[in-house]
């Protein structure tokens, strides 16, 4: 496995590969890389070569978030990206990314205006951009994303599709630790206290998940469960807990197949999501 950290380095390696007719899998990441993220490798093995990028992406990054706490670590990722077969790691630093200026952006409405969208209002912005030119750089076959990050797959994909690229994405289900929380490199943040209130994120997904493949239709009742379930935790801050139709993040009424519910929830300063759809 070879690590790189030039655009230059990454199309060299692809070009030797394309070559030799290989097909190229996609994993993009922001690093400190956990079962999750090795999941999505996983997955991505169905392609003769593997990459992963580790870029905490700044331009993603509203002025008062973590950009500068967001937790590092490369020689660890190394480790998980080569234990799971990955061919190279693509590690850009952000000058490497976005030079000494930069004025081109991939921006979207509809779907970045709901959900984590409110609550972050440039966020979707820079991972539309990012991914878009980490989809120009590697040139993917297949691009791998998290089902954990539900309305950042479905902005993706929509990308993806009104843009033409030339690529499929594949959404991966959430990986969790054995007590239900969904991984992720946040978690880190947490307290041990706020570790143990973190489960009211799941807890609240598990009883909407039961009661609706219980029969109920109607939504509004099961996102007041679900509401009633975190604030019994006093660590607990609600950002949102919605059902949207995926097409259109608009709010639904009715439960139905395609239906995404999710929340979005700080436990002390860290903010947590989660979710869980109905299946089509
Ligand atoms: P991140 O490094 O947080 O930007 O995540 C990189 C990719 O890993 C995204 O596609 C995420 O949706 C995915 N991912 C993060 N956590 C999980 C998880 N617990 N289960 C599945 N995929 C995940």
């Amino acid at each position: 496995m070879k690590i790189v950290s030039t655009i230059e380095e990454v199309r060299a390696q692809v070009k030797e590969w394309r070559k030799e007719g290989l097909t190229v899998g996609f994993v993009p990441t922001m690093g400190y890389l956990h079962e999750g993220h090795a999941s999505l490798i996983d997955a991505a093995g169905e392609n003769d070569k593997v990459v992963v990028s580790i870029f905490v992406n700044p331009m993603q990054f509203g002025p008062n978030e973590d950009l500068d706490s967001y937790p590092r670590d490369l020689e660890h990722d190394a480790k998980i990206c080569r234990e799971h077969g990955a061919d190279l790691i693509f590690h850009p630093t952000p000058q490497e990314m976005y030079g000494e200026s930069f004025y081109s952006y991939v921006d979207m409405n509809v779907l970045t205006e709901e959900l984590c969208g409110l609550s972050r209002p440039i966020h979707f912005r820079g991972v539309c951009t990012v991914v878009a030119k980490l989809f120009n750089i590697v040139t993917p076959d297949k691009a791998y994303f998290g089902q954990k990050d539900a309305q950042q797959l479905a902005v993706i994909k929509r990308m993806v599709k009104d843009l033409n690229m030339p690529l499929a994405i594949v959404g991966c289900p959430i990986v969790r630790e054995e007590d239900g929380l969904a991984k992720s490199s946040r978690n880190t943040y947490l307290s041990a206290e706020e570790r143990k209130a973190a489960l009211v994120l799941s807890r609240a997904v598990f009883l909407g998940k039961k009661m609706a493949g219980e029969g109920e239709r109607d939504a509004e009742k099961i996102l007041a469960a679900m509401r009633e379930e975190i604030e019994k935790e006093p660590l607990a801050k609600i950002d949102y807990v919605k059902m949207v139709d995926l097409e259109t993040m608009q709010q639904v009424k009715v439960i139905e197949e395609g239906i995404l519910t999710a929340i979005a929830v700080y436990i002390g300063k860290t903010r947590l999501i989660d979710n869980f759809m109905i299946e089509k």
